[in-house]
């Protein structure tokens, strides 16, 4: 273990510090907590190599910009207390969370002028969002009530730091025995799931929403390993009644990789278990995590 400071805890960063996670904390006035107002975005590492590291990065300033939240560092800066946060951890295999808030302004009031932003960094061992179970045999899901805050409300393509809709969303599923949500937008398409994007296959092509959606990096990751697949993949607007009568359906994410979806709201999808191409596209995603073949290495030659 490294932990440079000196205790046997993981570090967080915090505004230029390392920090114990006991002792990591911000500002009850931050606008963070007052508000949810702040962007985050969530990487990991696989086999000590940061996956799509640059794309992560991009993706929060794309966000912050959108709710013109200035990020303290500039990118490359950013980058180098994203591997150094993973390599004080003596992390292999870690989920890392970057998180820029608006910070604390002169005055606790919805006012998000004159306020110190911050940026927190951590990293934790990775432990997939799905379980064991649930991955090797899909999960169970249940269509929303609640309807997804539309883009004419807040940027879909924004990862905030408010995800109330997906929260209640999850709940409602869990509190009526299901894993998970699908999300519909209000114009009633298919739009995600908290915290996932959602494919469906039919007749051999993969399908997935275009619209309403935070643009996953697992999504795209998945639209490149289906055309090297010589898979054809749609991008295009689903109902309900496409994800019922889907051959397979599957989710994506950074902190649950790829995992299939068996049943929705009492209906078997396809055979009830992961399919085919489901099944190759997970393995493609995992293999290419583990090639560091798009990764960025944390730790150099000194430290092995
Ligand atoms: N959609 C939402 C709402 C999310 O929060 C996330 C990830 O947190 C995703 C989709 C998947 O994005 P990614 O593949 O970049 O992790």
């Amino acid at each position: 273990m490294s932990r440079d400071t000196g205790s046997d805890e993981l570090v967080v960063y915090i505004d230029g510090d390392f920090y114990p996670e006991s002792e990591a904390k911000v500002s009850v006035f931050d606008h963070v907590v007052l508000y949810g107002d702040a962007v985050y975005d969530t990487c990991c590492a696989w086999a000590g190599q940061i996956f799509k590291l640059d794309e992560h990065v991009d993706r929060l300033f794309e966000s912050a910009h959108a709710l013109k939240l200035a990020v303290p560092l500039p990118k490359v800066q950013l980058r180098e207390v994203v591997i150094e946060t993973v390599r004080r951890n003596a992390l292999q295999n870690a989920y890392i969370k970057i998180i820029a808030t608006r910070g604390v302004g002169p005055l606790p009031l919805l006012s998000p002028y004159d306020c110190k932003p911050s940026l927190i960094v951590f990293a934790r061992p990775y432990v997939s969002l799905v379980g064991g179970e649930a991955q090797a045999e899909g999960v169970r899901i249940k269509v929303a009530s609640w309807r997804k805050i539309p883009d004419e409300c807040l940027p879909s393509q924004a990862k905030t730091c408010n995800y109330l809709n997906h929260v209640l969303m999850r709940m409602e599923a869990n509190e009526a025995g299901y894993d998970d949500a699908l999300e519909l937008g209000i114009d009633g398409y298919v739009a995600e799931a908290p915290g996932y994007n959602v494919f469906a296959v039919k007749r051999g092509a993969i399908r997935t929403p275009a619209n309403d959606i935070l643009k996953g990096i697992t999504r795209q990751t998945v639209l490149e390993l289906a055309a090297g697949e010589g898979i054809p993949v749609a991008e295009e607007s689903l109902t309900v009644f496409d994800f019922y009568n889907a051959d397979e359906a599957f989710f994506s994410s950074t902190a649950g990789g790829i995992f299939a979806v068996s049943e929705i709201d009492g209906r078997v999808i396809g055979a009830g278990r992961p399919g085919p191409i489901t099944t190759l596209i997970r393995h493609r995603y995992y293999d290419l995590l583990e090639s560091g073949e798009q990764s960025t290495p944390v730790y150099g030659s000194a430290d092995a």
